[in-house]
């Protein structure tokens, strides 16, 4: 009786012990493909957000970064807001999706009580070379330079840019910055997909004096991040390169 009882035990023992062990396997066996399925989703999350990169293709134009004399945007057209008496018909197209941004933004200043007014858009090489080689005539290139962009080298031939006041204020200088216009714009442009391209004192960076009329179309989200930051589109892409 006494061997009985001791071999129940031991046959117990060895099979709880075996159910412990193959429990733990399983157990290790999943867990060890929960690692996988994290694992796979990290990699999958990083290949994402390189594509969302891609896929954001911002076009950098400076004095570095150069256009070529024929690169002309597809699918302009003249965005459907008010412009200034003045501005030449000539210049006050937009790319398309640029534009659909540009009108949605003049909505939006309207309802918070400011009405924007456009000035200048997209602007063809030999418009920007005729503007530069007046500036420079007039008053010397390096003057010209801080203020016209080389042909080649301004965002208006991107059909991204434009030149904007308000009623305002209506001259295209510094003094816009002192317009609550400008307060709304800085606080709001990055929502509709548009920065400041020229901010204060980022010159050295830019290349370009501060314009607070001129803003840029690059899209959300990239837009809000480089407004929410206070940086300039070379800082933006250059960070998102690091990041690669
Ligand atoms: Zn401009």
């Amino acid at each position: 009786m006494k061997k009985f009882l001791v071999t129940i035990i031991i046959i117990t023992a060895i099979f709880s012990s075996l159910f412990i062990y193959t429990n733990n396997q399983s157990k290790k066996i999943a867990i060890n493909q929960n690692k996988n399925k994290i694992s796979t989703n990290k990699k999958q999350k990083k290949e994402t957000s390189k594509t969302e990169i891609k896929q954001q293709n911002i076009l950098l134009v400076n004095k570095q970064s150069k256009l070529s004399g024929n690169y002309t945007p597809q699918n302009l057209r003249v965005p459907n807001v008010k412009f200034m008496n003045s501005s030449d018909p000539n210049v006050r197209q937009m790319e398309n999706e640029a534009a659909t941004a540009l009108e949605n933004m003049f909505a939006g200043a309207s309802k918070d009580g400011f009405t924007l007014l456009a000035v200048s858009g997209y602007r063809p090489y030999e418009y920007q070379k005729k503007l530069y080689d007046e500036k420079v005539e007039k008053d010397g290139k390096a003057e010209a330079d801080k203020y016209v962009a080389e042909p080649g080298t301004s965002e208006h031939q991107t059909g991204l840019a434009m030149d904007l006041l308000s009623t305002e204020y209506t001259s295209l200088d510094d003094g816009f910055m002192n317009t609550n216009s400008y307060k709304w714009l800085l606080e709001n442009c990055g929502k509709y997909g548009f920065i400041i391209r020229y901010p204060k004192d980022k010159e050295n960076i830019t290349k370009y004096n501060f314009e607070p009329w001129h803003i840029r179309y690059v899209g959300l989200p990239a837009s809000q991040e480089i407004m929410n930051k206070s940086i300039t589109l070379e800082e933006y892409l250059a960070e998102q390169n690091a990041s690669k």
